[in-house]
């Protein structure tokens, strides 16, 4: 039988990969980014509570009323916005679905989606799969930023979506006010939809602010935002997220992920919306994970790693010239194999695999584990 494939260049993630290497060389897991700690106590015994009580049998569609109404009342609390959660907010199966549903709903055959590379694995095949077509823009060096001019340069008629992502995974960059200011004066009278991943919107370092679409109402009613529990409660095997867009563009989203997924895990969205009540159990998170970030960072310093800035994300990037001339795959895998630390190489966020020879540690780790790796890093 002959089959063709509608993704013919996509493999098996780069997650998947490493996470599989780490296990069979029992190496330091630093790669596919998840954390090593267990989920708050209260909230399992939330979950335990509900699937007693009952809450088995299918959620609503577009997810609980109640978690729906914890969503919307925590994102007036961070960002001063009404968000009406009957007609804007979807939970989803994690945010991977979010950015998927809200690809297939949106972006029609020959649609151009622009994308900033390095960017996270998911959006390409996602676009491709759905007949859209991805318009790549390099993110620059050494800070990874957007050249905005570019995105202008870059924009045409055929322009669906323009997808970002901040803080950004990889590269632990953000985005600030300038950067807003620029996607709002370049989608202006245009009928861009932006879809915003958002993930990791709570860790954000040094008193950095968190610049959610939802913010700027020009950009809120363009824009899909993708958010995750998963990062948020260090549970990322729930794969639970949700999706807040204006009410047209739910709509459509909604439409795909009724037929796509139909409904999210009942008793974790109760306890969710229970656990979102105290908001101390979120907004205690970047000081929680700086202070992993700075702890390795510092385990690191008399390392022959090169460190580039952090400002979220779980992630931070290390330039590894002085020690080795591999390519960023091969130098993982003999990261993993030789020294027993799983890292991911940097090329496989690029398209076309660009090796600037740099590979991603995860710190979402717990102290001992992050010291030991280091102790292994430092002897490079
Ligand atoms: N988001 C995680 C990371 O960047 C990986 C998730 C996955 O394995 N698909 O490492």
């Amino acid at each position: 039988m002959n089959i063709t494939s509608k993704l013919p260049n996509v493999g098996t993630t780069i997650f998947t990969i490493m996470s599989g290497m780490a296990a069979q060389y029992k190496a330091i897991n630093l790669s596919q980014g998840y954390p090593n700690f267990e989920v708050d106590q209260n909230l399992k015994n939330l979950i335990n509570k509900y699937v007693q009580a009952g809450y088995n049998q299918y959620a609503p569609m577009a997810g609980v009323l109640e978690l729906r109404e914890q969503i919307s009342k925590k994102k007036k609390l961070l960002y001063g916005v009404e968000i009406d959660f009957n007609t804007e907010v979807t939970i989803t199966n994690g945010a991977t679905e979010a950015i998927y549903s809200a690809i297939s709903a949106l972006v029609h055959k020959g649609d151009e989606v622009i994308i900033f590379e390095p960017a996270y694995d998911s959006y390409v095949p996602a676009i491709e799969v759905n007949g859209g077509i991805k318009v790549s823009i390099r993110l620059k060096s050494p800070d990874y930023k957007i050249d905005w001019d570019e995105v202008s340069d870059k924009i045409t008629d055929r322009t669906r979506m323009i997808m970002i992502n901040t803080p950004h995974n990889p590269t632990g960059s953000i985005l600030d006010k300038n950067d807003m200011a620029a996607l709002k004066a370049i989608t202006k009278d245009t009928d861009i939809i932006i879809l915003s991943d958002e993930v990791y919107q709570h860790l954000i370092y040094d008193g950095c602010v968190h610049e959610s679409v939802l913010r700027y109402p020009e950009l809120a009613n363009r824009s899909v935002v993708a958010m995750s529990f998963g990062k948020t409660f260090h549970a990322t095997g729930w794969r639970i997220g949700y999706a807040i867009a204006p009410k047209l563009i739910t709509s459509e989203i909604r439409k795909v992920h009724q037929y796509n997924t139909f409904s999210i895990n009942r008793p974790l969205q109760h306890a969710l919306a229970d656990y979102l009540k105290n908001a101390e159990n979120y907004l205690s998170l970047p000081s929680f994970f700086q202070e992993k970030r700075d702890l390795f960072i510092n385990a690191l310093k008399d390392s022959k790693f090169d460190l580039l800035p952090c400002h979220g994300t779980y992630f931070i990037l290390a330039r590894y010239k002085d020690i080795s001339d591999l390519g960023d795959q091969e130098f993982s895998r003999w990261l993993t194999r030789e020294h027993k630390v799983a890292v991911i190489p940097i090329s496989s966020f690029y398209t076309d695999n660009t090796d600037e020879h740099i590979i991603r540690f995860c710190f979402a780790k717990t102290e001992d584990m992050l010291l030991k790796a280091a102790e292994r890093l430092v002897d490079l």
